[in-house]
């Protein structure tokens, strides 16, 4: 089974695919509604920019909120190139994957400086603003422009894996499944087909129990005539994870809490933090304390996946002297850029999830 059983029905395919998203298009915040743009009504392309960058690995529920807080902390894509690197990592803590957020700060600025503020208009030229992939150019030139180009995510990638019953397992399988969203795609309205396919990707064939009974391509689709609609997308053999240890320190002071910023390379790099380790996704952390004194052990107390390795946490809890950490004497001051914050305000200091989980966990064990 393949591309070439249904080249026939390509056409039919993409209509169904496309009436049905007349009717039924999720209401984004960063869309126009289905049609618009054959009217002459564009979305932002900064709007679908962050949104296909805050999306690339997140929900769409998940992403919304995050969204609406960019787009009124920071209007334009002038706002927030003018913004503060810190501050963009802070709004985004908790989406994950921060290298997406350092990527969008320089990507702002590269726009202001070398493209008078205006996003390009063709695929080609979108792929060499830093940060953004052939998926991310595809997707604004034909939604926000209305290029004719051909847009594979997810969504996308397992709709035509099951229409086309493509069995060549991922990542080798992605050539005909871009071979097939580019029969579908039409001439005329590239944006909108990508993002009923979408949709549909999202909606009814979806990665658990497809809703192949409401589905509007049923008939027409080859996993589902084969009875093997969850076959498809064919995955490759799983790799274990490697497993990393690391150790977090909890130095408390007067309600407030030691945090660090983390280095400006590396695994969540530029981030506010508790100081660890050295921990790293080829090494587990060394095991030694930023300075000798009482440290209190708790082993494993979080566990927390990233994609090529998990990591399980310790945390130290000192119970020693009083530290200085705003000493000129660098040899009374033992940990280099940290600061004290309440730990009442903890919610505010842009942690990233894996340390988020570490604090409720201290909180709720004290
Ligand atoms: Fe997906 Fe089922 Fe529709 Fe095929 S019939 S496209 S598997 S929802």
């Amino acid at each position: 089974m393949g591309v070439d059983r249904i080249t026939g029905s390509a056409g039919k395919i993409a209509a169904k695919i496309s009436e049905h998203y007349v009717d039924n298009a999720r209401i984004l915040p960063w869309r126009v509604p289905p049609g618009q743009s054959g009217g002459g009504i564009w979305p932002d392309p900064y709007h679908v920019w962050l949104s296909e960058v805050m999306l690339q690995q997140t929900t769409v529920a998940a992403v919304i909120s995050y969204f609406e807080k960019f787009t009124r902390r920071w209007p334009t894509v002038a706002s927030l190139a003018a913004a503060e690197q810190s501050d963009v990592l802070a709004a985004w803590a908790g989406l994950g994957y921060y290298a997406r957020a350092r990527n969008l700060h320089k990507c702002a600025r590269y726009i202001i400086d070398n493209k008078e503020g205006l996003f390009p208009q063709k695929e080609s030229e979108l792929l060499e603003l830093p940060g953004i992939g052939p998926y991310t150019a595809a997707a604004i030139a034909a939604i926000a422009f209305g290029e004719r180009t051909v847009v594979v995510d997810a969504n996308i990638e397992r709709l035509m894996a099951r229409l086309f019953a493509i069995d060549t397992p991922l990542p080798a399988g992605k050539a005909g499944i871009r071979v097939a969203m580019d029969r579908l795609t039409p001439e005329q309205g590239a944006g909108d087909f990508a993002q009923a396919c979408m949709d549909m990707g999202a909606t009814i064939c979806t990665a658990k129990t497809p809703r192949c009974g409401d589905c509007p391509v049923q008939s027409l689709c080859q996993a589902h005539a084969l009875g093997e609609v969850e076959r498809y997308p064919v995955k490759p053999a799983k790799k274990t994870k490697a497993v990393r240890r690391g150790r977090f320190f909890w130095i408390e002071d007067n309600d407030n809490l030691l945090l660090v910023t983390r280095p400006g390379k590396g695994m969540l790099a530029a981030m506010r933090a508790l100081p660890d380790d050295g921990w790293a996704a080829r090494n587990d952390g060394y095991a030694a304390a930023p300075f000798p004194g009482k440290w209190e052990l708790h082993e494993n107390i979080v566990q927390h996946s990233f994609t090529h390795f998990s990591l399980e946490v310790d945390l130290a809890v000192y119970h020693g002297d009083k530290i200085a950490i705003n000493s000129r004497d660098s040899r009374e001051r033992p940990i280099s850029d940290a600061i004290w914050w309440p730990i009442r305000e903890l919610e505010h200091a842009g942690l990233p999830t894996l340390f988020g989980k570490v604090v409720k966990w201290k909180l709720k064990e004290q």
